[in-house]
């Protein structure tokens, strides 16, 4: 098997300029997944297997001999969560996810409490963790601070995974995996991602989410992206650019109720009012961008509706109840992915998946 390149063999300069799509051929390492840093690095087929290796971990923890074998794998590891940002829900279910491999844990998730408050750089601090720790998972509200931490890593006598849960406004790989993994799993019965309709609505031009899954779903054929958000919030010309080049057919709407119908997930998100400037809180108006109960009737049967999570009032609480409302599902994929995806970068893919299939699948 013939090495792939590697972040060490470009400088930071020249990575760090590269478009986008370009990057994912530096961040495997033994044909697998090595650096996690951006949606791009992830093919259709890619999205598949991992979906699939979730899906085995699921079931093979709902036994007892199966959770004991899967806390085996990685009992020898140690990971670290550096969030220096606001989070839930992506610490939590790595945390989880770690778990379940029996991965230790450490964990900074407020810089005053580490040396980073008496003066040292971030590059320090990584390289810190590095000295302990086998993988890293950091968030952070700088954008491309991930890939240049994995840069800096990649070029250490210890270099270690590094990966990205959160950076900025520009990138949120595996929260992508995980909505794509709630869709693969929402559509099984309807054939697949393919030809589907997808309506995003809301924050749209702070939303890292629905970045990196717009990207993610070019991978699908004929699939339909529809954008729906007030005008100063409306998604990215980065990403209809990227969506264009990738021939992919969209459409900007200003008016909810037109583009419920035509949904097959709908994709929900907050206003992400943290990134005005302080002081200067806009006050934009978004009741026409929820979702009520009085809007049920107008979604398909068989449609889903998704939200990353942490949502205010833009979906509200009596719509949990009705079925075709996946996002608390779509919070626990986050945990099956999240561990798929350790175990794929330590090499423990294959051995799951031959446990799930001695099993009986
Ligand atoms: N939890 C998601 C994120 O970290 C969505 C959000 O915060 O609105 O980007």
């Amino acid at each position: 098997m013939s090495e792939p390149i590697q972040l060490s063999d470009i400088t930071w300069e020249s990575f760090n300029a590269m478009d986008v799509g370009a990057k994912g051929r530096y961040l495997a390492r033994n044909n697998r997944e090595y650096h996690v840093l951006v949606a791009q690095q992830f093919t259709r087929n890619r999205l598949e297997e991992l979906g699939a290796l979730a899906t085995a971990i699921r079931r093979i923890s709902k036994q007892e001999e199966g959770m004991t074998f899967l806390r085996s794998l990685l009992a020898n590891h140690r990971a670290m969560l550096y969030f220096s940002q606001p989070s839930s829900r992506t610490f939590l279910s790595f945390c989880a996810a770690c778990e379940i491999l029996g991965l230790n844990i450490g964990e900074v998730r407020d810089t005053s409490t580490s040396s980073e408050f008496k003066g040292e750089t971030q590059e320090d601090s990584v390289r810190t963790f590095s000295s302990y720790f086998d993988l890293i998972i950091m968030r952070s509200q700088m954008g491309g601070l991930a890939e240049r931490m994995a840069w800096l890593l990649s070029n250490t006598e210890r270099p270690v995974p590094m990966i990205n849960a959160g950076s900025g406004k520009d990138q949120h790989p595996t929260q992508a995996l995980l909505d794509v993994y709630t869709l693969q799993r929402s559509f099984e019965k309807r054939g697949s991602i393919d030809g589907k309709t997808i309506v995003f609505v809301g924050d749209l031009a702070r939303g890292r989410t629905v970045r990196s899954l717009a990207w993610l779903l070019t991978n699908y054929r004929d699939v339909k992206m529809i954008f729906v958000a007030p005008p100063e919030l409306q998604i990215g010309d980065d990403i209809l650019a990227l969506l264009k080049g990738a021939g992919v057919s969209f459409e900007l709407m200003s008016e909810f109720d037109r583009a419920i119908p035509l949904a097959d997930a709908i994709y929900m998100t907050r206003i992400q009012d943290e990134w005005d400037a302080p002081g200067e809180k806009r006050k934009i108006d978004i009741s026409r961008f929820c979702f009520t109960c009085d809007k049920l009737p107008m979604l398909k049967s068989d449609a889903v509706i998704m939200h990353p999570f942490p949502r205010r009032q833009e979906i509200s609480v009596e719509v949990d109840a009705d079925p075709r409302a996946v996002y608390w599902r779509q919070m626990r994929n986050g945990m099956w992915i999240r561990t798929a995806l350790i175990a794929a970068i330590f090499g423990k893919e294959h051995q799951i998946n031959d446990f799930f299939a001695r099993q009986g699948g």
